[in-house]
C-alpha cells in the first residue's frame, strides 16, 4: 500500500481536488457544531442552525426514534458534498453514538483522512481513542482540531503531550492559542505567520486575520495584550523547539497529525482547519481490494460501505452508499454488481449536497454516490464496470450483546425473518439462525440497539417484537477446512448458528468455551471479525 502511495502519479484534477473525510470524536466534543460551520463557509448553507435542527443529535432514545421517523434527513446527512475554494469535500458522517461503533468502523474504510475533533478542557476521550485506533489500522492521515477553545482549556502543551503519548502519535502544532478561557483572544498561525483574531459577537463571521512579518513584528502588540505577547512568544519558541516541524509525508502516512486551536461555535479556527484539510487531507487514495484499485484508472470501480433503510417505510427500498474508488461515473452507467453478478443501470444516483439530495449526474474517484436499490446492494459489494473484483479491509465485528428475538404473534415468524434479515443487511444487527430449537438471535453492539430495533420492526412492518435474554454472550465465526467445519458444527450443534449470509457462527456463554475450541478443535479457528464481501 505504502508504495503505491509514494509513486503516485499526478491525478486528474477533478480527482486530485477532492477530499473525503470524516470526522471522529467524542460525544459532545462539537462534532455537529464544526460540521454545520463547514457547510457554512462551504456555502453550502446560509445560515448556522439548519444542521444543528436536523442533525444527529440522537443523545436520547426517543431523539433516535424520532429520526428513524424522519429517515430521510438521516439519509442525507450520511453524507456531505460542498465546495471550498476550488476543492470539492466530501464529509462522510459518522454516528455519535457509542452504540454504533460498527457503522462507524466502515464509515472510516470509505474515507482518505479523519478529522479528530476533542475538547480543549477534556483532551482525548474514550471514544475518540477507540475511534483512533481505527484510522490507525488504515494508516489514515488525521488532522487534529482542539475546540469550544473560548472556553477554560487545558494547557496546550498538556493537549498535546496527552495527544502524543495517548495515541503514539507525533502532534505539530498548526496554531498556537493566545489567552484561555474569557482572555483567549485568537490564534497565532504558525504556518503562516498570521494573526487571527476570535470575534465573539458575531459567531458565524470568518475570523478576522492580521497580516504580521512573524512574531516580532510591532503590530503584534496592538492587538495582544503585553502578558499574553510574552507567553505567546515563550510558547511559540519552545513548541518550535520541541516538537516536530509539519511534514506533509509524514502527516499523510499517519504518523503526524497537525493540529489546529479553536472555537467551532464562534466559528474560529474552522477556515484554517479546512484550509489544512485542503492543503493536508489527502486526494482521493488507492483503495484496497484484491489489487490495489487507483482512482485515477479510467475503469469506475467502488464498494457499499453503509446501506440505509430509505424514509417510506411502506417500500422497502433502500440506498446503499458508496465510495467510488476509481473512474468518472457518469448517471445512467451499468455497472455490476460483483457479488450478484449482475449488470445494474444505475439510474438514480444521489449525491448528497449539505440539506438536499440531488441526482448525480455524474461523480469521480473519491466521491459517496447513494444509490436507491431493493436490498440487492449489501455492504461490502463491488461495482465495477466488468471485473470480477472484490474490495477488502470492511470488518464486520463480532456482537458484544445477544439476545433472542421471538415476533409477538407466531404466525408472524415469517415477516420477523424478513425484518431482521433487513436490518443484518443495513448492517445494524448480526441476525443468527441457531441450528438447534427456533426463532433468531440477534447480535448488537450496544443495548440502546436493541430497542432501536424493536422499534423499527413494529414501525415498518408492523410487528410487535420480544427481545429475551439468551444463555450467549458472544459469538464467533468459524473458519477452516469445509470438513473439519462440518465436523466442528455436528459435534457442537447447540452452539451453531448461521449469520445471514450463511457463514457458520459459535454461540459461546464464556471465554471458556473459546478456549476449549482452541484447545479440542485445532482444525478450526474461531474469529471475532469476519470480512464482509
Ligand atoms: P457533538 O456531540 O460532538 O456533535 O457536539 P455538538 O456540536 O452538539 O456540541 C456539544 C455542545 O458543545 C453544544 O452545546 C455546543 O453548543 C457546544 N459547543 C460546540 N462548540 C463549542 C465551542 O467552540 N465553544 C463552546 N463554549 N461550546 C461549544
Amino acid at each position: 500500500m505504502q508504495d503505491a502511495l509514494s509513486n503516485r502519479p499526478e491525478l486528474p484534477p477533478e480527482i486530485a481536488r477532492r477530499r473525503t473525510f470524516a470526522i471522529i470524536s467524542h460525544p459532545d466534543a462539537g462534532k455537529t457544531t464544526l460540521t454545520e460551520k463547514f457547510l457554512l463557509f462551504g456555502g453550502a448553507i446560509q445560515m448556522a442552525g439548519q444542521v444543528r435542527a436536523k442533525g444527529e443529535a440522537r443523545r436520547t432514545r426517543s431523539d433516535f426514534m424520532q429520526m428513524e421517523k424522519d429517515r430521510g434527513i438521516s439519509v442525507s446527512a450520511s453524507a456531505m458534498s460542498f465546495d471550498f475554494g476550488r476543492y470539492r469535500f466530501n464529509l462522510v458522517d459518522t454516528p455519535g453514538h457509542s452504540d454504533f461503533s460498527e457503522d462507524t468502523y466502515r464509515t472510516l474504510t470509505a474515507v482518505d483522512a479523519a478529522i479528530m475533533v476533542i475538547d480543549g478542557a477534556k483532551g482525548v476521550e474514550s471514544q475518540t481513542r477507540k475511534l483512533f485506533e481505527v484510522c490507525r489500522l488504515r494508516d489514515l492521515p488525521i488532522l487534529t482540531f482542539c475546540n469550544k477553545m473560548d472556553r477554560e482549556s487545558r494547557e496546550t502543551f498538556d493537549i498535546i503531550d496527552e495527544i502524543q503519548e495517548n495515541l503514539a502519535i507525533d502532534v505539530t502544532p498548526a496554531s498556537w492559542p493566545i489567552g484561555q478561557g474569557a482572555e483567549f483572544i485568537g490564534c497565532y498561525d504558525l504556518l503562516r505567520n498570521r494573526l487571527e483574531l476570535m470575534d465573539r459577537a458575531d459567531r458565524n463571521r470568518v475570523a478576522e486575520t492580521v497580516v504580521l512579518e512573524g512574531l516580532d513584528d510591532p503590530k503584534m502588540a496592538e492587538h495582544i495584550p503585553a502578558h499574553l505577547l510574552a507567553q505567546l512568544r515563550e510558547d511559540v519558541e519552545m513548541a518550535r523547539e520541541l516538537l516536530p516541524p509539519l511534514d506533509v509525508k509524514s502527516v499523510q502516512e499517519g504518523h503526524l497529525s497537525p493540529i489546529w486551536f479553536g472555537s467551532a461555535i464562534n466559528s474560529f479556527g474552522v477556515k484554517e482547519l479546512m484550509e489544512g484539510i485542503a492543503a493536508y487531507g489527502p486526494e482521493p487514495q488507492p483503495q484496497r481490494a484484491e489489487r490495489v484499485v487507483a482512482p485515477e484508472e479510467e475503469k469506475v470501480a467502488g464498494f457499499v460501505f453503509k446501506v440505509q433503510a430509505n424514509m417510506d417505510p411502506k417500500h422497502r427500498d433502500r440506498v446503499a452508499f458508496v465510495r467510488l474508488a476509481s473512474g468518472h461515473f457518469m448517471r445512467g452507467m451499468k455497472l455490476t454488481h460483483v457479488r450478484a453478478k449482475k449488470q445494474m443501470a444505475v439510474t438514480n444516483p444521489v449525491l448528497f449536497l449539505a440539506a438536499d439530495r440531488e441526482l448525480a449526474e455524474e461523480a469521480w474517484a473519491g466521491d459517496i454516490i447513494g444509490i436507491p436499490n431493493h436490498g440487492q446492494l449489501r455492504i461490502g459489494d463491488a461495482l465495477t464496470e466488468g471485473e470480477a473484483l472484490r474490495f477488502t479491509g470492511i470488518p464486520s465485528f463480532a456482537p458484544e450483546l445477544l439476545q433472542a428475538c421471538r415476533a409477538g404473534d407466531p404466525m408472524k415468524a415469517k415477516h420477523l425473518d424478513k425484518a431482521l434479515t433487513q436490518f443484518a443487511e443495513e448492517g445494524a444487527a448480526k441476525v443468527f439462525k441457531p441450528a438447534f430449537g427456533s426463532g433468531f438471535i440477534v447480535g448488537v453492539v450496544g443495548q440502546l440497539q436493541f430497542e432501536v430495533l424493536a422499534s423499527r420492526i413494529e414501525l415498518e412492518y408492523g410487528l410487535p417484537v420480544r427481545f429475551e435474554p439468551t444463555q450467549f454472550t458472544s459469538a464467533r465465526w468459524v473458519s477452516g477446512g469445509k470438513e473439519a467445519v462440518e465436523k466442528f458444527a455436528a459435534a457442537n450443534r447447540q452452539h451453531i448458528a448461521h449469520d445471514s449470509d450463511g457463514d457458520v457462527v459459535f454461540l459461546t456463554r464464556l471465554q471458556w468455551d473459546i478456549d476449549r475450541v482452541a484447545r479440542d478443535w485445532p482444525d478450526v479457528s474461531l474469529t471475532a471479525t469476519k470480512e464482509m464481501m
